[in-house]
């Protein structure tokens, strides 16, 4: 699903790869490609500028971590917008009415009758529904029989009226049924044409006003594209509808009418049909479908945490330390800790694309760092402050309170002067905090 629409925005963020801060420059030119792969995922063109802007604005606004790169920053920025573009969080559906009524609307083929099936299933499973299915598209009797079909096969009685032509007689004798029966749901399938015609809007605006229902759910074909959003916008105007069912997002689609048709008929998607199957049915998520198409929810993760761990101020002091050349090793055991901080290194590193596969046979915990940390709280204070005056016999007794050798204390002191060097180098140009080597 949306492996196009997924690849372009992946490239799209290669541009900011090796940057160290996100500059009008570097951010205009990795929106352009953004905004070019919304458009070829069939997005209205309104709303992949949108997109693009508010994205540019945050980034601007944005005080890019230490911790992340822009990169990762603009993955975490577009992310929460497509999420936002698609919905904010998840809605659900209104089931108050005793028995509840709602109506499935929508063009021949996009998948209502399969919908209507899954739904009823879904209800009954997952809320201990008592459906009963209305059977209300007379002009495909086509349509009928294969409600019926799916009603055997979920366990769900269907109700139609034999060569009944009136969709709204059985719309209200099927309400009508269901409180009779002491069934507490009425799921009403309804007639679609090829195209959005007068006489079906006025047809389905009888049934609603006939019946009253507590939901009404459009559902569309996914992978009609810009077509889905007119489609939605037209029964929108007519039956003010509550919620978007887009259905086919198993196939092909991509993408453009999950990514449009909130913020045209400012109305949430409720579910997505993932195939024909009866339980191939997902409640929508559009902070999830966020993570698939960018398949990169792990970086998303990632930023999230180093936002929360991070302490900007810190990051800042260590910074002077490094230029002026003072940082010391009490300065690396708060490096140490902030990276703990940030939880299991294996799992932090598994959120990096491309470390994920790296690190799978790597045995890296955060026992990592325990023979480091055991040198260096060995040392006195005035050595951790002053590494320069550790001379032969001060690492000895080192190595010896750590039970470490003196060739372990002789690498990490290497290593850190190493380190320090870098680092210095590093923050004289402006430039973010490199990765610590990990001795041990
Ligand atoms: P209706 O005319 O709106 O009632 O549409 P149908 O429910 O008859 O569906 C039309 C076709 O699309 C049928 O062949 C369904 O099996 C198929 N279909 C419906 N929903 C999905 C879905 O989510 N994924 C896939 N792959 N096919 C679907």
């Amino acid at each position: 699903m949306f492996e196009n629409l997924t690849e372009k925005l992946e490239s799209s963020f290669k541009i900011l790869k090796g940057s160290h801060k996100i500059t009008e420059i570097n951010i205009a030119e990795s929106l352009k490609d953004v905004r070019r792969a919304l458009l070829d995922a069939d997005v209205n063109f309104k709303i992949a500028k949108d997109f693009t802007d508010r994205v540019k604005e945050k980034a601007l606004g944005q005080d890019v971590l230490k911790a992340v790169n822009p990169g990762q920053m603009m993955v975490k920025l577009v992310h929460d917008e497509l999420a936002e573009l698609m919905g904010g969080s998840a809605e659900g559906i209104n089931l108050s009415g005793k028995p509840s009524v709602i109506l499935i609307a929508g063009l021949q083929g996009s998948g209502k009758t399969t919908f209507s099936g899954k739904l009823a299933n879904h209800l009954k499973r997952k809320k201990g529904k008592f459906p009963l299915l209305a059977a209300g598209d007379v002009y495909r009797p086509a349509a009928i029989d294969q409600l019926k079909i799916l009603g055997e096969q979920i366990n769900v009685p269907v109700y139609t009226i034999e060569g009944s032509k009136d969709p709204v007689n059985i719309a209200t004798s099927a309400v009508e049924e269901a409180e009779q029966k002491g069934q507490d749901l009425v799921i009403i399938d309804t007639a679609g044409r090829l195209a959005v015609d007068e006489q079906m809007m006025n047809e389905i605006a009888a049934i609603k006003k006939a019946v009253n229902p507590d939901e009404i759910l459009f559902v569309v074909d996914s992978m009609t594209g810009q077509d889905a959003v007119n489609t939605a916008k037209a029964f929108n105007d007519v039956l003010n509808f509550d919620g978007v069912v887009l259905t086919k997002l198993d196939g092909d689609t991509r993408g453009g009418a999950a990514l449009s048709i909130r913020s045209v008929v400012n109305k949430p998607i409720k579910f997505v049909g993932m195939g024909e199957k009866m339980d191939a049915l997902d409640v929508f998520h559009p902070e999830r479908m966020a993570d698939r198409i960018l398949g990169m929810g792990d970086i998303v993760s990632f930023v999230e945490k180093a936002q929360e761990q991070f302490d900007e101020e810190e990051a800042r002091k260590l910074q002077k330390k490094l230029v002026k050349d003072q940082f010391n090793f009490n300065d690396f055991l708060k490096q140490i800790n902030q990276i703990k901080k940030m939880g299991n290194m294996k799992d932090l590193m598994g959120m990096i694309p491309g470390m994920g596969k790296a690190m799978k046979d790597v045995d890296i915990d955060d026992d990592a760092f325990k023979g480091v940390e055991a040198i260096i709280y060995s040392m006195t204070p005035e050595e951790r402050e002053k590494p320069s005056i550790l001379n032969g016999s001060r690492r000895k007794r080192i190595a010896k309170g750590s039970g470490s050798s003196t060739a372990d204390v002789n690498r990490l002191l290497k290593q850190f002067d190493e380190m320090r060097k870098m680092m210095k180098m590093v923050s004289k140009n402006g430039g973010k905090l490199p990765k610590m080597p990990m001795g041990g």
